[in-house]
């Protein structure tokens, strides 16, 4: 059955750009509840107070959906003084437009309803059926040194990314500012001229708007830059280099006659980026040979680059498959980068990693 998704692409927005006031308030606090999860890595109230904010606004307009998001609820079952902070940023949250905010459902009831609503974001994925893919912030590290990250919903039908939806505070609204060097360090998102969100959806291309406080802003067409001359292309990669190795980035570069050095960043806001033609390509390189993916972490991306015209593969050449779990399990790394130019990059990386050619 043909679908515009209409309404999931305006609840989505909504969503994330209420999640994002909240990451907001967050981002300013110098104390941020920052906890270690099972991994080690960092988790704050912000995430899950986002993902709380998230989750209602799907529930309340999407209730039979699947859910898959980052954070899980137990451990603020049983840290009261941790889920008291969140309550306090959830419940004082909202859209400044009455109407968007009742389009969302308006405030969580309390607490015990907030974590639920958390821990509804434990499915398990896979190819059936409509399931919400959320990383409430993607780039934790980065929200928490003060660069770049990003509030990620997507949703996938049958194992296919059809909605995709970045909410960027601290990425310049114009989509037209180039990619400085410092673009993910020492960031804010005070200010009209920064904070972004992409969106996209399947056939129906890519756009980005300002990231507002209540109603949507007037949304603008984006697409790739046209790369002329490989050797002015720039591209980004991780700021952690245990995410991306970036060793090898430097030497595809190379190959390829890349002479600017990468612009590293936090989070999707890569894939954002590129998609508006603010750089080039989008180079993840597997640090180990056992790490998955994971869905929340690339399925708007993928889509809102496919969607301004771009190629998105794992590094054997094969489209990213949201199909099999929560993890992109059947894929080895990321490349990103405009359809006319992605298979003289895909040879490079392949030539760099020492991976037969397909
Ligand atoms: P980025 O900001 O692009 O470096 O990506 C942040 C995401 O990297 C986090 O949300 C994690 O899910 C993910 N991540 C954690 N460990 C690894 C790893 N070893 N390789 C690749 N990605 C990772
Ligand atoms: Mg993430």
């Amino acid at each position: 059955m043909p679908s515009s998704y209409a309404k999931e692409l305006e609840v989505a927005q909504l969503a994330v750009q209420r999640a994002a006031i909240l990451t907001k308030r967050v981002f300013h606090n110098s104390a941020k509840g920052t906890v270690s999860k099972d991994d080690a890595s960092p988790v704050t109230v912000g995430d899950f107070g986002a993902q709380a904010l998230i989750i209602a606004a799907l529930q309340a307009n999407f209730p039979d959906d699947e859910i898959v998001a980052e954070e899980e609820s137990d451990t603020l079952r049983s840290n009261a003084a941790l889920r008291d902070q969140i309550w306090d940023l959830v419940r004082t949250t909202a859209l400044d437009d009455a109407a968007a905010e009742a389009l969302l459902g308006g405030a969580v009831k309390d607490a015990d309803a907030m974590l639920d609503l958390i821990g509804r974001g434990n499915s398990r994925g896979g190819a059936a059926g409509r399931i919400w893919a959320i990383d409430p912030i993607d780039g934790t590290k980065g929200f928490l040194r003060g660069g770049q990250y990003a509030v990620c919903l997507a949703l996938m039908v049958d194992g296919d990314v059809k909605v995709g939806v970045l909410g960027c505070p601290n990425l310049p609204v114009d989509d037209a500012a180039p990619l400085t060097a410092d673009i993910g360090t020492d960031q804010t998102d005070e200010g009209s001229s920064r904070g972004v969100i992409f969106s996209a959806v399947q056939g129906q291309g890519a756009s980005s708007r300002p990231l507002g406080t209540g109603a949507l802003a007037e949304g603008k067409r984006i697409a790739m830059k046209p790369i002329t001359e490989m050797a002015a292309a720039s591209f980004c990669e991780s700021v952690e280099a245990g995410h991306s190795n970036q060793g090898e980035s430097a030497q595809i570069a190379q190959k390829l006659g890349i002479t600017r050095p990468s612009v590293r960043m936090d989070s999707q806001a890569k894939y954002g980026s590129i998609a508006r033609g603010a750089g080039d390509i989008y180079l993840r390189l597997p640090t180990s040979k056992t790490y998955q993916e994971k869905i929340w972490d690339h399925a708007a991306g993928d889509l809102i680059v496919r969607e301004a015209g771009g190629q998105v593969t794992d590094t054997t050449g094969s489209r990213l498959d949201f199909s099999v779990g929560r993890t992109l399990a059947a894929n080895r790394g990321v490349i990103a980068a405009p359809a006319v130019v992605h298979g003289q990059v895909l040879k490079a990386v392949q030539e760099v990693l020492g991976l037969a050619s397909s």
